[in-house]
């Protein structure tokens, strides 16, 4: 295939978009949106959690993306992401299908029983206290200058922070040297630590950037965990001017480092979108997966009532089972019987942050079913101009509250 349209790394001055083609067949339609936006897109976004739900492979999304790109003669480069990859064997699965960014969650890492900071400094190398030292040292001038009315990091919290960290610093480093550094190309490398129960502390974010800058592994993005919820399917749930002050802290902690945020979970989170625009002045990474299999659900709800309420009872059904592995406030309850509903507002339900949930998550069991996949790639294609005009309307209005600068 033409070196154009094959995945690339995304180019450093550019704001990275990951859009995950869940379905493979939205990628057209938002380049076609695109083409009016200075943004780079990256088109293949899965996990292996979703490759596993909706049964494709990393050479399926990326063939996919590909095609896409060849369709609309795309030669911006589009880029293809291994998302929230936890193993060297599915880092380098992801790498052979093609894929230039990979996302390392480092979820699992995080110690089981808690250590003692102090007896884990105790336990450390002289040459590693040293770095470790002289990082807390740095960190204590940055934050200050930072934020003057901030009280100072306190020693055993430090070296509380250490411990926690200092495991997910150690794999890493071991997974950069069996994966990323071997590789001829160049690779797009991002750090994930969102996926935890807490909130990153800026510190852990400042030893991470100084750790590897040390080991001399270069990064492309790390993704924290904001304060907040960022929950799938809608609008960001916490305090706007809280999440701006740690945006912030985690901004001027990138830029120290020279590597860009990453902000996850970003689909539908119009509240914050512009504290983002106004806040981060260099190029991040925000990953919006999974809305548009809310626009193909919200399209069969338009076009085939029939199969929106065959979509609605299985969903109805999986709901338990799908919550366990997504983290949504919405609860069985709250979802009402189907009938209680006329079809004509059937569409309108896709703009419920309940119905958006529940249909959210549901994705893995709705297209497990033959029926109802082929059903929903019937109506797709029959009505694909409607179609794309839902996928744009949803993009647009994720683009235009970032403020993102149009290119013409
Ligand atoms: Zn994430």
């Amino acid at each position: 295939m033409d070196s154009n349209y094959r995945a690339s790394t995304c180019p450093s001055e550019m704001i990275s978009f990951g859009l995950g083609d869940r379905l493979g067949n939205a990628g057209a339609a938002h380049l076609k949106l695109l083409q009016a936006y200075n943004v780079f897109p990256v088109l293949a976004q899965q996990s292996t959690r979703e490759l596993s739900l909706t049964k494709r492979t990393y050479a399926d999304v990326v063939k996919a993306a590909c095609e896409q790109s060849v369709e609309l003669a795309w030669e911006r480069g589009f880029g293809a992401d291994g998302d929230h990859l936890k193993t060297a064997k599915d880092i380098r699965t992801a790498l052979e299908a093609g894929c230039r960014m990979i996302t390392l969650d480092c979820s699992d890492e995080f110690p089981k029983t808690e250590q003692k900071g102090i007896d884990y400094w105790g336990s450390l190398s002289s040459e590693k206290q040293a770095l470790y030292q002289a990082l807390y040292e740095e960190y204590l001038v940055f934050s200050n200058e930072h934020d003057p009315s901030c009280e100072p990091l306190e020693e055993a919290e430090f070296h509380d922070t250490l411990a926690y960290f200092e495991p997910v610093f150690l794999f890493i480093k071991r997974i950069y040297e069996e994966t990323i550094l071997p590789e001829p190309a160049k690779i797009d490398f991002e750090i994930s630590i969102d996926e935890t129960a807490f909130e990153t502390p800026p510190f852990a974010h400042w030893l991470l950037g100084g750790v590897l800058r040390a080991d001399q592994i270069e990064i492309f993005s790390v993704a924290p965990r904001f304060t907040g919820a960022f929950e799938k399917g809608i609008d960001y749930i916490g305090d706007p001017d809280a999440f701006r002050v740690s945006l912030r802290f985690h901004e001027a902690i990138a830029d120290h480092y020279g590597h860009r945020l990453s902000i996850h979970s970003g689909s539908d989170k119009y509240s914050i979108f512009p504290i983002i625009a106004e806040e981060l002045k260099r190029p991040y990474h925000l990953k919006t997966a999974g809305t548009h299999w809310l626009v193909a659900v919200e399209l069969i709800a338009e076009t085939k009532p029939e199969l929106f309420r065959d979509m609605y009872h299985l969903a109805e059904q999986s709901f338990t089972d799908a919550k366990k592995l997504y983290s949504i406030y919405t609860e069985a309850e709250d979802i009402a019987d189907v009938s209680e509903f006329s079809e004509e507002e059937y569409p309108a339900l896709l703009q419920h942050p309940n119905y958006r949930q529940f249909f959210h998550i549901s994705y893995g069991a709705l297209l497990r079913n033959h029926a109802i996949h082929d059903g929903m790639y019937r109506e797709m294609d029959a009505n694909k101009d409607r179609y794309h005009e839902l996928l744009n309307i949803n993009l647009k209005k994720h683009l235009d509250k970032l403020n993102l600068e149009q290119r013409i």
